[in-house]
């Protein structure tokens, strides 16, 4: 027997509305809506003809890093990285970061929003130790299944040049975190060659993927996505490695981002972006085959003021950030906060066929473009199978 129905949904890429069966957390079977009345039998959802897309999925988050649902803090940081981090890095112990209360309510209006899978960079380093795992942990395990959690072991303040990281870094995959980060390997850590040695030497031996922020743009950020393309092709990591930020393919013109973009397909290296005013360049890398996420990065923390952790909103900045009018490629961001994040993340069975895993969101909207223009709160999003929220409150 079905363990939830959903009536009269409009299933995002399909004509005319459906119901959706699903059984041992998979949908089961999707057949056009009957229209009829419901007798009897499983838990039935009339969607009254609400978009459903799959859970939305946040490939670039810091989680661990948020004040969300505490006290406003005033951002006072002088301009620049260096400036940000040492800002970061002092005032946290101020206001007790990381804490499990404000990364549960970040997660919480995440799981009511749609999202039901995220990867999120989890700061290591002297100061803090691994305690920043424990902390998203703690608020994961607390969503009860909600949220899908990938994490990320972050040198938020420099690997070769904050001592005693590397160690933090490998306890943190020691203790089951499933990815190494990185930053900026030359323009903040001051040798690319050698941090990014280290980086893959890590996830070689601890068996994990790679996930490296390269805001260093122009000839050194083009210059370190060579020195990553090489060290995938060397240690056959592809499909395992992913670049943040990415903002080399922003600033390169021409020859050389056709040429990057060219190697990162063929390698497999997946891009994510937050969104920024260097965006993406979504349509080239969609084309040439480039898998390629959008996450809410850092939200309500000590480094940005703004976020709320809803995805449909970020995608809104992302298509809004890209100049694009047209629904086919508004759609385009969507599918890169669905189907993108999920490729990038691993995520298996995922989509809205019979035999894919339930994790749905109804949106009450007539397309996708609609969905991204309005972001409005999901009216139900099932996780496993399971309805785990209405209309903004979990369920
Ligand atoms: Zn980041």
């Amino acid at each position: 027997m079905a363990d939830l129905r959903l009536r009269n949904a409009r299933l995002w890429g399909t004509e005319g509305l459906s119901d959706v069966t699903i059984e041992d957390g998979r949908i089961a079977d999707v057949d056009t809506a009957s229209g009829e009345a419901e007798t009897a039998g499983p838990d039935t959802v009339d969607l009254e003809g609400a978009l459903v897309i799959p859970g939305l999925v946040d490939a670039h988050a810091h989680v661990d890093k948020t004040l969300f649902g505490g006290p406003w803090v005033p951002r006072t940081a002088g301009p620049g990285l260096a400036a940000a981090i040492e800002y970061g890095a002092t005032e946290r112990v101020k206001y007790g970061v990381p804490n499990p209360d404000y990364i549960t309510a970040l997660l919480t209006n995440m799981a009511v929003h749609g999202t039901t899978r995220t990867r999120s960079h989890v700061d290591i380093d002297p100061g803090l130790g691994i305690d920043a795992v424990h902390a998203v942990r703690e608020a994961v395990e607390r969503l009860e299944g909600r949220v899908d959690m990938q994490m990320v072991a972050f040198p938020q303040t420099g690997l070769l040049v904050s001592p005693g990281t590397e160690e933090l870094m490998n306890e943190a995959l020691a203790a089951g975190v499933e990815y190494v980060g990185g930053i900026d390997p030359g323009g903040f850590d001051g040798d690319a060659v050698k941090h990014l040695d280290v980086v893959f030497e890590m996830a070689e031996r601890h068996g994990a993927g790679v996930d490296i922020h390269v805001h260093d743009g122009d000839n050194l950020g083009v210059h370190e996505f060579d020195l990553i393309i090489e060290r995938t092709r060397a240690l056959s990591m592809q499909g395992r490695v992913t670049i943040s930020h990415a903002f080399a393919l922003y600033d390169a013109a021409g020859a050389v981002r056709e040429r990057l973009i060219e190697q990162l397909a063929e390698n497999r290296i997946s891009v994510t972006s937050v969104a920024p005013k260097k965006v993406l360049p979504l349509k080239e890398l969609d084309s040439a085959g480039v898998r390629t996420g959008i996450g809410n990065d850092g939200v309500r923390d000590l480094w940005s003021p703004y976020g709320t952790g809803e995805m449909l909103e970020r995608t809104l900045w992302f298509a809004r950030n890209s100049g694009f009018s047209r629904d086919e490629d508004i759609e385009l961001a969507l599918d890169a906060a669905t189907f993108g994040g999920a490729e990038i993340t691993g995520a298996e069975d995922y989509g809205l066929s019979a035999g894919s895993k339930a994790d749905l969101v109804a949106v009450p909207a007539r397309n996708a473009a609609e969905a991204v223009m309005t972001h409005p709160t999901p009216t139900v999003v099932v996780k496993g199978g399971k309805v785990t929220a209405r209309n903004g409150v979990l369920a």
